[in-house]
């Protein structure tokens, strides 16, 4: 499998949204509650194969052992554990859906969460880096900006505080993402011929 120009893409992604992350906590500090210890956002994310195959050769290369497999996975009803926002020509409050399955579960267990914290830390999917902060997405479908924050965090704050310098850019970063995806099941058409688009984080 050709990998080295792929990996190196993604990990200079990681890089550069780890950059961003840690300026935007920063500065937010007081309005983001969640800190290490919580681990409310943690589930069976579904993350792309680039990302699933770097960080399993990160983890190889890290530690031969990291956690035990867990042998099933649990799927509970979903909570509205998350506010989502729309922001349009204004703001307005919705309860978000992405983190649902079509059956209106989410799936929560995410074999690398041990004692709330996670056990792939340095490796963990970009959806995990960004889960606290306040992320945006444009939404076709209603032609506004979606914005998606965790209900414990930003809670003292009006919404003009969620200007283009307070946000993450999701489509940016996804759209990176995408790109280098793109080209590694190109380069790796034959290997990856029969891949699923979104592979889940317990497979690791
Ligand atoms: S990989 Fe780590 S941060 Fe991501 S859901 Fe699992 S335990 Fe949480």
């Amino acid at each position: 499998m050709k990998t080295t120009p792929f990996f190196n893409q993604y990990f200079a992604l990681i890089e550069k949204l780890n950059t961003r992350i840690e300026e935007l906590q920063n500065s937010q500090t007081e309005h983001i509650v969640c800190k290490k210890g919580c681990a409310a956002c943690c589930m069976n994310f579904g993350i792309l194969p680039i990302e699933y195959y770097a960080i399993s050769q990160a983890i190889k290369n890290t530690s031969k052992n990291l956690c035990p497999r867990l042998s099933k996975k649990s799927v509970i009803p979903a909570k509205a554990g998350i506010s989502y926002l729309l922001r349009g020509d204004w703001l307005r409050r919705a309860k978000g859906s992405c983190l649902r399955r079509n059956d209106g579960t989410i799936e929560t267990s995410c074999k690398f969460l041990h004692n709330n914290t996670c056990a792939i830390y340095m490796h963990r999917p970009i959806i995990c880096r960004t889960q606290g902060l306040a992320n945006v997405y444009f939404n076709e479908e209603t032609d506004a900006w979606e914005l998606s924050l965790c209900e414990q965090n930003f809670t003292t704050v009006s919404d003009d505080f969620f200007t283009e310098e307070q946000c993450l850019n999701m489509d940016e970063i996804n759209e990176t993402l995408a790109e280098i995806n793109r080209s590694f099941l190109e380069a790796n058409k034959t290997e990856l011929s029969q891949s699923k688009a979104l592979i889940d984080v317990n497979e690791l």
